[in-house]
């Protein structure tokens, strides 16, 4: 392990490491558009340019490709490193749109933090900036300005060395170059396309969902699961923070959610998130069940519950088709309440849609639920068999009312807007996973925590505390 000086403080660097590395890990920053610690090192950007001292005067060099050898001086706030830094942001900056008042990635762009923190001067140009595309479409989830792009290729080499589909390349040269895609590939085609965006180190690359929709200063994360497979990604819900809500326009966007990122967790999926998951307020966003019903008629919650207990207490075959969408808690909850009183089987609430990857080497799996591992470790791996059932107790999506035997009664907890709850003998409208806290376990074992971002609406309970209310009557054996 070289021990190298970082501006007067000994460090340690890991064999092998660069410079930027081990610089980084012993807590010194040292600015770059083009490095990032998951791609390859392009050292385009030249603004990690780093000061070495030697016995012959010393050099100027690219942190981000320098290995650190033992005994070696580096300074990276010296003057002429501050005069390069400056020099190189004013050379960015040169064609540079400086549209920051309508630009997407205002308040979390790296030129506009770097520009303050290490230029900050007006512009030296005399000359009219080189104008380009605006709005180039690279695929139909993520446009393009060109203008704005420091060409670091971040993207070009996320889409070579992460998600393989190459589909980006930068085509010509000097002042006219410009990423564009490869003429055989689609950007359409990659299921991870959206991280280029969190990548792209400028507001060049863009989420047309997100486009224009919010500041994201107004905007707050909350940690929370990818429900769409069993690969359990941990990611940021954004939502409007609550001294910036809305009081004049719909209060439905004071909740919403407004953009999902990748929350890092080096455990489960690094810094990467497939696309599903940046679409999922289409999944959680879906309209909900509103009230507890008795056949399809509205009834307060405490009488739902008394019916769903006495049509338990009276089977004598009653079946349990359990959600693998429930948290680690709600699962707990739902075997104690069902104990040895039911046969329970572990269903599948989502399985994969037309055109959906179902699986690949790199985090896609083909289980489209989160906690199905936990739920198959509580209740089984046996198939769903509903012979001679006269009660079945369904949880969650997935399963066909057709499939209810002649004859039986059935009780159905669903968070969403379907027609099989009006047909149910007793429906409860349950919370989703952005109303309540609570964990899921992914196929590996990692159990990651989600929290909530708002109030589950009037009428909906959580699973949870419905299995308790059902507790009493379902422990008593047949
Ligand atoms: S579009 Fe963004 S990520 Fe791609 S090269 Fe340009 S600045 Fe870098
Ligand atoms: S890989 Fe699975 S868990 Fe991860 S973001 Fe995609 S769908 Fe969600």
């Amino acid at each position: 392990m070289p021990e190298i000086f970082v501006d007067g403080v000994a460090i340690e660097a890991k064999d092998g490491q660069t410079v930027m590395e081990a610089a980084r890990d012993a807590g010194i920053y040292i600015p770059g558009f083009c490095w990032h610690p998951q791609l390859s090192v392009a050292g385009n950007c030249r603004l990690c340019m780093v000061e070495v001292e030697g016995d012959t005067g010393g050099w100027m060099d690219i942190a981000c490709n320098m290995p650190a050898t033992r005994g070696m001086k580096v300074l990276t706030q010296s003057p002429k490193v501050k005069e390069r830094r400056k020099t190189m942001l004013e050379m960015v900056l040169l064609n540079h749109p400086v549209d920051c008042g309508v630009c997407d990635k205002a308040g979390e762009c790296m030129l506009q933090d770097y520009h303050y923190e290490h230029n900050g001067a007006a512009s030296v140009a005399t000359v009219a900036k080189h104008r380009t595309t605006k709005f180039h479409e690279l695929s139909k989830r993520i446009v393009l300005d060109n203008e704005r792009c420091v060409l670091c290729s971040r993207c070009v080499r996320f889409t070579k060395e992460v998600s393989k589909s190459h589909a980006l390349g930068i085509l010509d040269r000097g002042d006219h170059s410009l990423v564009r895609c490869d003429e055989k590939r689609s950007l359409d085609d990659d299921p991870y396309s959206d991280n280029v965006v969190d990548l792209c180190p400028v507001g060049a690359l863009l989420s047309r969902r997100f486009l224009y929709k919010s500041r994201v200063w107004y905007l707050q994360p909350t940690p929370s699961v990818c429900p769409g497979c069993e690969r359990g990604c941990t990611v940021d819900l954004w939502h409007r923070k609550a001294e910036w809500k809305f009081n004049a326009l719909d209060p439905r966007q004071n909740v919403a959610i407004e953009r999902v990122t990748p929350r890092e967790n080096p455990a489960v999926n690094g810094p990467w998130i497939c696309n599903k998951a940046r679409d999922l307020p289409d999944l959680l966003e879906r309209p909900r069940g509103g009230a507890p019903m008795l056949k399809g008629a509205r009834v307060p919650l405490a009488e739902a519950a008394g019916a769903a207990r006495r049509m338990i207490d009276a089977a004598s075959s009653p079946v349990a088709l359990i959600s693998s969408w429930g948290s680690n808690e709600e699962l707990a909850a739902a075997r104690d309440a069902l104990g040895p009183r039911f046969r329970c089987f572990v269903k599948a609430d989502h399985v994969p849609q037309p055109g959906e990857r179902v699986g690949d080497d790199f985090l896609i799996r083909p289980d489209k639920n989160p906690n199905g591992k936990r739920a198959r470790e509580l209740f089984g791996t046996a198939p769903v068999s509903l012979d001679g059932a006269d009660l079945v107790l369904v949880w969650g999506e997935g399963f066909d009312f057709a499939d209810v035997p002649r004859g039986a009664k059935s009780i159905l907890l669903n968070a969403f807007l379907a027609p099989e709850n009006g047909h149910a003998d007793a429906y409860f409208p349950t919370t989703l996973q952005t109303e309540r806290a609570g964990h899921y376990t992914n196929f590996a074992g990692v159990v990651s925590a989600f929290a909530p971002i708002r109030r589950a609406p009037a009428g909906s309970v959580d699973a949870e505390a419905l299995f308790g209310m059902l507790a009493a009557v379902a422990r008593v054996p047949a």
